[in-house]
């Protein structure tokens, strides 16, 4: 698996200070930093490790499998299941790609997001942390109470080799802006039962997540959408930033959000890649760039990385 090194960013930012125009990102250099590596599994989903703690966020592997089922020559991505069809993960998919994991941090309830990871805790032992609709769905899958620890925003937790501020959220304005007017947004109840059908995963509120690990800072989003007087002040050296289309909806996404977080170093976007539908890859990518080149219009001097399924980045 090929690896991708990340430029001493430290270093880079500290000889062009000086001469650099606009803001300056916060990079002076923090006592025992050590490399973290940042996977992308698709849409909203990522793995992050210090080489000890391995962290889930938003996994969605089962998006790949519909390019095993397209039929010859299709093109079209297909449909969006009805509310009442019965969803699964696809066990095959994340066996081949997820090896183990400590934490699965989860950013809201959409089947997008919260569909493998049930699979995944029972799988490997995994701690789940989510709203209480992420736990509800995690309990009709039978995932254990001593895995589940449920969040509202607003905790930030301590867990030894890591620590995590959970940052209050809101959604994607779907449906353009009439998102509350449709069925996805509400809680899950207590007392589902697996199978679930896709209507069964509702958002349940959303969080996002700042991640501290090996003196990393890793703001981790998992929408096209934020609260800016939650963000104001944090000051991550990692941002993922929810990055398709939708954030068009969305006065100044990129500025605003890059002026609240002190402008980070590096900007990775995330759940940009169209659920992983093969022919839609280069329209997506093309998509995550315009969302790139709105980051360095607001921070020129962020770095923006792409990143390709699977492959780890590797952060000094
Ligand atoms: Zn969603």
């Amino acid at each position: 698996m090929l690896a991708r090194f990340v430029a001493p960013l430290a270093l880079t930012f500290a000889a062009s200070a000086a001469l650099a125009q606009g803001p300056v990102p916060n990079t002076s250099p923090v006592r025992g930093r050590a490399e973290i590596r940042l996977t992308y599994l698709g849409n909203a989903g990522w793995e992050i490790s210090d080489g000890k703690t391995n962290v889930l966020v938003d996994p969605f592997v089962t998006q790949f499998r519909s390019n095993r089922e397209a039929k010859p020559g299709q093109v079209e991505p297909p449909p969006r299941p009805s509310l009442e069809e019965i969803v699964t993960p696809d066990a095959e998919g994340i066996n081949a790609k997820i090896h183990r994991a400590d934490y699965i941090l989860v950013t809201h309830g959409h089947p997008d997001h919260a569909l493998d990871a049930p699979y995944i805790a029972r799988r490997t032992g995994a701690v789940i942390i989510g709203r209480e609709t992420t736990a509800n769905i995690a309990r009709a899958y039978d995932v254990p109470e001593s895995q589940l620890i449920t969040v509202r925003g607003g905790e930030d937790y301590d867990f030894g080799a890591f620590s995590l501020r959970v940052i209050p959220s809101i959604h994607t304005a779907l449906e353009h802006k009439h998102y509350f007017n449709g069925s996805m947004a509400g809680d899950a109840p207590r007392g589902l039962r697996a199978p679930l059908k896709f209507g069964n995963f509702v958002e349940g509120g959303s969080v996002a997540y700042l991640l501290r690990l090996a003196g990393h800072q890793v703001l981790i989003m998992g929408s096209m959408n934020y609260i800016e007087r939650e963000m104001e002040g944090l000051r991550p050296d990692i941002a993922l930033v929810g990055a398709n289309a939708q954030r068009r909806e969305i006065y100044e996404y990129a500025g605003r959000l890059m002026r609240a977080l002190g402008y980070p170093p590096l900007v990775m976007p995330t759940h940009w890649d169209a659920y992983g539908w093969a022919p839609a890859q280069a329209q997506a990518r093309a998509e995550a760039q315009r969302f790139a080149d709105e980051v360095k219009a607001a921070s020129p001097n962020t770095r923006v990385i792409i990143p390709k399924h699977f492959e780890p980045i590797s952060v000094p």
